[in-house]
């Protein structure tokens, strides 16, 4: 294994990570990035981005990434392909471990590896993916105006998603597995209150059709029992809302987590428990999750380490 050192490695490239790199390059830290997993990160799975400032006729997700992209580049931040697959933050320099042949030893860490939406592992998502199929009701609800949704899950989110989702839609089902919703008293009141969306009890989703895009879905109520039954649903859009996981595992062992795996950080700041290792954007956010909230985390990330910089002299 070949060792290289760097004052700053930022892990990850959606909006938090390219924004702490944009900061960090502007600070002459040398920064170099490691794209991680999904390269752009999640906003590239969405398709048009309308509520990112700076934008008023809206944005492509993937555009939008490539131009955050370049603007690191033109301030030196060295790109790179690869995944960090193990970690080493028991003392400084800390050592990632990247493609599991390569260890960077870094003097500030700034993890942006965001958070990966939970999918049921349907055939059909990954076919109409863009096409009808989102994890994320903020970015994508807009172009289910007057129309009809489905949101499945029945937790805070689900419900959250689901109301949110009414506010634009003519109808939303929510699907949910069980006989009772998981989320909370008030957010269960808001549902049930709700003219506009209909709760299906014990019902699970087998898949989805349509000729160019999501046309409707194929339910099961029941599931496995002798009164199962099944039956076709005509919607426009299906919507994930069950749960995240946060791309966190390989700090785990270093860092102090929720129960989800959410990276704790202090207070409003992005900094961990670690001196100079940071965590910004989704990997620490179980709360906004938004691409504008991720890049002001990344910004913060990357005062902090230009800061801890200086302070050790390194
Ligand atoms: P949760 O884990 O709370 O809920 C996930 C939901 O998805 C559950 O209803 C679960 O069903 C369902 N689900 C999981 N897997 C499947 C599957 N394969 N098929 C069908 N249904 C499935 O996740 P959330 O994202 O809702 O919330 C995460 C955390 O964030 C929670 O602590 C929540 O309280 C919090 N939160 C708070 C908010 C607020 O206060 N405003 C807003 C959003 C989140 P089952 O119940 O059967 O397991």
């Amino acid at each position: 294994m070949s060792n290289e050192r760097v004052r700053c490695l930022i892990i990850g490239s959606g909006p938090a990570g390219y924004t702490a790199a944009i900061y960090t390059g502007r600070a002459n830290l040398s920064p170099v990035l490691y794209e991680g997993i999904q390269p752009g990160g999640q906003l590239t799975t969405t398709t048009e981005v309308e509520n990112f400032p700076g934008y008023p006729e809206g944005i492509g997700g993937t555009e939008l990434m490539d131009d955050l992209r370049k603007q690191a580049e033109r301030f030196g931040v060295e790109i790179r392909t690869g995944i960090a697959t193990a970690a080493d933050l028991s003392k400084s320099p800390y050592k990632i471990t990247i493609d599991n042949e390569k260890v960077i030893e870094a003097d500030t860490l700034i993890i942006s590896t965001g958070a990966t939406a939970k999918y049921l592992g349907l055939e059909d998502e990954k076919k109409y993916a863009g096409m009808g199929v989102s994890a994320c009701a903020t970015c994508d609800g807009f172009f289910y105006r007057k129309k009809i949704v489905a949101v499945v899950g029945g937790g805070d989110t689900a419900c959250e998603e689901a109301t949110y989702l009414a506010s634009l839609a003519s109808k939303v089902y929510l699907v949910v597995r069980k006989n009772y919703l998981r989320a909370s008293k008030i957010m269960q009141e808001r549902i049930l209150n709700n003219p506009k969306i209909e709760v299906l009890f014990e019902h699970n989703v087998a898949g989805l059709y349509g000729e160019n895009g999501v046309e409707g879905v194929h339910l099961v109520k029941k599931l496995g029992q002798p009164d199962e039954e099944r039956y076709d649903v005509p919607i426009d859009g299906f919507f994930l809302a069950i749960g995240h996981k946060p791309n966190s595992d390989i700090f785990k062992p270093y860092l102090d987590t929720d129960e989800t795996g959410y990276i704790l950080t202090e207070g409003a700041t992005p900094r961990t428990k670690v001196p100079g290792v940071f965590a910004a954007g989704d990997v620490a956010d179980p709360h906004y999750r938004q691409a504008i909230t991720a890049a002001a985390s990344g910004c913060k990330a990357a005062i902090e380490a230009e800061r801890y910089l200086t302070e050790h002299s390194l």
